[in-house]
């Protein structure tokens, strides 16, 4: 067969024009990697210094508003019952919005991949799991699916988020365990120690009243002693249970060691602090614990408030002398100075 040299002009042109339209397709491939990259590393620079679970969802929420328009963003863990939402809106549409995420949480309907409108909201959700956990991720936005595009570039940052998440989980473990006394859950004196000097010094400089309620067991040691340690682990627990259900979130109860637990009262004088002092003696009473026919566990307080001129050394060393007042006084009882 022979070629006339049009048709192989033609023929050789179009072979050029088709490596051309590769070799475009390669630089186009090229530049959208290099766009990810870019994306990639700004991602991770917003979550660098980011150590809550909180501030990582903000954050990927910030970076991901002028790639995918968005009204909320939401990430759950069962198994370790963490759950925090980001959502931009305000007012009546952010309650609808939490309340349509919680909803999705909760009843696990929405099929990983798909998607579930509600009022002319989408919802999307990825699944994290491993071995050792799982976690829901939630995209909610107003009027619009997410294009395809949209879907591949959260696809490819949650890689990124969720290795973050995996760091945040555990810095929050290690956080709680470093916080919080292993037996009885409640915080421990290093927190006391962390939150005390602020709470004085807002005191001192607002003029407000700050009160401390300082306690110990008493005759713990025979219930160790008669019954075992096991059920004096439980008596712990217990009595924490009575002293948590009793004071405010703005309150600072803590496990300070042994049987000793202490409340600082925020805004509360001594006279307050009294009527939930002589309560909380009267509810450690009607535990009805003996340690035998004739011990019965009680609670020995001491209670002071701050004065403005005292360190927190003098106004702990006073508080204690209080509390050793309650002891020689006969125990079970509230003293004050
Ligand atoms: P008092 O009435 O004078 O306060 O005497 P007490 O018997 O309550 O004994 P005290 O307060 O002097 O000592 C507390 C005891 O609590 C000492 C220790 O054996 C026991 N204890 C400390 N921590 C734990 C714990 O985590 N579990 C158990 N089961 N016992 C503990
Ligand atoms: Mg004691």
């Amino acid at each position: 067969m022979t070629i006339s040299t049009s048709e192989y002009q033609y023929s050789n042109s179009a072979g050029k024009l088709s490596q051309l339209a590769e070799i475009m397709a390669e630089l186009d491939n090229l530049k959208k990697q290099s766009e990810r990259l870019n994306l990639a590393n700004k991602l991770h620079a917003r979550m660098a210094g980011v150590l809550s679970l909180t501030g990582m969802i903000e954050a990927y929420s910030v970076w991901l508003m002028p790639l995918v328009n968005h009204e909320l963003i939401g990430y759950n863990n069962s198994r370790r019952k963490k759950r925090h939402l980001f959502c931009s809106g305000h007012g009546p549409q952010r309650r609808s919005a939490i309340a349509f995420a919680e909803q999705l949480f909760d009843e696990k309907s929405l099929a990983l991949g798909s998607f579930s409108k509600k009022d002319g909201r989408y919802a999307y959700k990825w699944t994290f799991e491993t071995a050792s956990d799982e976690g829901i991720f939630l995209i909610l936005r107003e009027g619009r699916e997410l294009s395809e595009d949209n879907v591949s570039l959260v696809n490819y940052s949650l890689e990124i988020l969720a290795e973050c998440l995996r760091r945040g989980l555990e810095y929050e473990d290690l956080f709680e365990k470093a916080s919080n006394d292993a037996l009885t859950g409640l915080s421990n004196r290093r927190v006391f120690e962390e939150r005390i000097h602020a709470m004085m010094d807002g005191a001192k400089r607002y003029h407000h009243p700050l009160s401390m309620i300082s306690m110990d067991l008493d005759k713990f040691k025979a219930i160790n002693d008669n019954l075992g340690h096991q059920v004096g682990d439980n008596v712990l627990v217990t009595v924490a249970g009575v002293l948590k259900r009793a004071v405010r979130s703005t309150d600072l109860l803590v496990r300070m060691g042994g049987d000793e637990f202490l409340i600082v009262l925020d805004q509360t004088d001594k006279k307050s602090a009294r009527i939930l002092a002589e309560r909380l003696c009267l509810a450690i009473d009607s535990l009805e614990i003996w340690a035998d026919d004739a011990t019965k566990l009680g609670i020995s307080i001491g209670l002071s408030e701050m004065k403005k001129t005292e360190t927190l050394q003098q106004w702990m060393e006073r508080t204690d002398d209080i509390l050793y007042h309650a002891k020689a006084e006969g125990r079970a009882r509230v003293s004050e100075s």
